[in-house]
C-alpha cells in the first residue's frame, strides 16, 4: 500500500513525530514515502528505518507557512494515505490536501491496523470511534499515540520544485503566534490556573517554560478571566487536546472538561494548595503546595538539569 508522509518540522528542523508517523505507517504495512517542505530535515528523514523514499519539496511558498499554498504546493506529491501530524499546522494542510485531492480525512488517529481501520477518541475521550477506509485517504495521527521508527535507515532522497502562490495574508499573525511553543506540539507543558491570581503572575511559568523547552497553557477559567491569557492556550474540552510526554498544572482544580484535554499526558504533575483538588486523581505526582513556594524550587531544580 501506497503512504506518503508529510513530514513535521519546526524552523530549520525535523520534528520528533515524524519518526513516529514512519512508525504508524510501517504498523500498516506501508514503506512511506516522506515529503519534507521545504526540505527541512530530508537528510535526518532519510535515515529513519522503514523509509521508502524521501522527496525535499522546495519552492518559494515553503518560506513561511500558508496551508493553503502549502497544501498546493505539497498534494502533487501525494500518493494513497497521506498521513501527517495532528499538530495545529499540519492538521490544516492535511484537510487541504485532502480537499484537493478528493480523499477523505481522519483527524487525530491513536490507532491504526491494517485494513485500513483508524481509531481515534470522540467526545472529549469518552468514547473511541473507529474508520475503516477503503481507499486512498488523509489521516492525521496524534503525536506520542505511536512507536517511533528507529535510526539506520538510507533512503534515496529527490527533490523538486513545485511552489505555488503565497495566498492570505497570515504570515505576520502565524510568526507572532509561533514566538512561542504551541501547546499542541509541545512535549513539554506547564499549565495556569485561576490559581495563578493574576495573569501577570503567569511570568513564572514562562521561566520555568524557557529552561525546559515547554509550552505553556491555561485552564478555561484562566482564559475567561483574564484578557492578557489568550484562547489558543486553553487546554481543554473546549480547547486543545494535548498529548505531552510531562504535563505539570498549577493553581488548576482538575474539572472533568480540564481532565478531557490534558489526561493521556505521560506523567502528570500537580501543584495545588487544596490537598482534595480533582486534579490530583490524575497525577503521577502531587505537590500540595502553593505555586508561590513550589514554583522556585521547582525552577531552581530544573536550572541545574
Ligand atoms: C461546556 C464546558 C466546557 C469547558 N471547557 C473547558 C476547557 O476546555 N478547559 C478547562 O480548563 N475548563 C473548561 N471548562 C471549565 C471547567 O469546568 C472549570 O471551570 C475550569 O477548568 C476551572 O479552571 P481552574 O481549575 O483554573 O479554576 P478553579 O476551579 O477556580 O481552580 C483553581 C485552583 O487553584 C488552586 N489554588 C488557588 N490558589 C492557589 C495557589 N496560590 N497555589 C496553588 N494552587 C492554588 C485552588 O485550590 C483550585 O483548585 C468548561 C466548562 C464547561 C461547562
Amino acid at each position: 500500500m501506497e503512504v506518503t508522509i508529510i513530514a513535521e518540522t519546526t524552523g530549520n528542523e525535523l520534528h520528533p513525530v515524524t519518526a513516529q508517523l514512519v512508525g504508524a505507517a510501517c504498523s500498516i504495512g506501508g514503506t512511506p514515502t516522506v515529503i519534507c517542505p521545504g526540505g527541512v530535515g530530508a537528510t535526518e528523514a532519510s535515515s529513519i528505518s522503514g523509509v521508502g523514499k524521501v522527496v525535499s519539496a522546495e519552492g518559494e511558498c515553503f518560506g513561511s507557512f500558508d496551508s493553503g499554498a502549502w497544501a498546493s504546493a505539497l498534494s502533487p506529491l501525494c500518493e494513497g494515505v497521506v498521513m501527517a501530524s495532528s499538530s495545529a499546522h499540519s492538521r490544516e494542510v492535511l484537510a487541504q490536501v485532502a480537499a484537493i485531492r478528493n480523499i477523505p480525512i481522519i483527524q487525530d488517529a491513536t490507532g491504526l491496523e491494517s485494513g485500513i481501520r483508524v481509531t481515534r477518541p470522540i467526545y472529549s475521550g469518552k468514547a473511541i470511534e473507529t474508520s475503516v477506509a477503503s481507499g486512498p485517504c488523509a489521516i492525521s495521527i496524534r503525536q506520542n499515540a505511536f512507536e517511533a521508527s528507529g535510526s539506520g535507515g538510507n533512503a534515496d532522497i529527490s527533490t523538486v520544485n513545485n511552489t505555488s502562490d503565497v495566498g492570505v495574508a497570515v504570515r505576520e499573525a502565524l510568526a507572532k503566534a509561533s514566538e512561542r511553543l504551541d501547546v499542541a506540539e509541545a512535549d513539554i507543558i506547564i499549565s495556569g490556573g485561576r490559581g495563578m491570581g493574576d495573569p501577570s503572575n503567569f511570568s513564572h511559568l514562562y521561566e520555568i517554560a524557557d529552561i525546559v523547552g515547554a509550552a505553556v497553557g491555561a485552564s478555561r477559567a484562566a482564559v475567561d478571566t483574564w484578557d492578557d491569557i489568550p484562547h489558543d492556550m486553553q487546554v481543554g474540552q473546549t480547547g486543545k487536546t494535548v498529548n505531552p510526554s510531562l504535563y505539570i498544572a498549577v493553581g488548576i482544580s482538575g474539572a472533568i472538561q480540564h481532565l478531557a484535554g490534558m489526561r493521556s499526558s505521560k506523567y502528570i504533575v500537580a501543584i495545588n494548595k487544596d490537598p482534595d483538588a480533582p486534579i490530583f486523581s490524575v497525577a503521577d505526582y502531587g505537590i500540595v503546595s502553593t505555586w508561590e513556594e513550589a514554583l522556585p524550587a521547582l525552577r531552581d531544580e530544573f536550572g541545574k538539569l
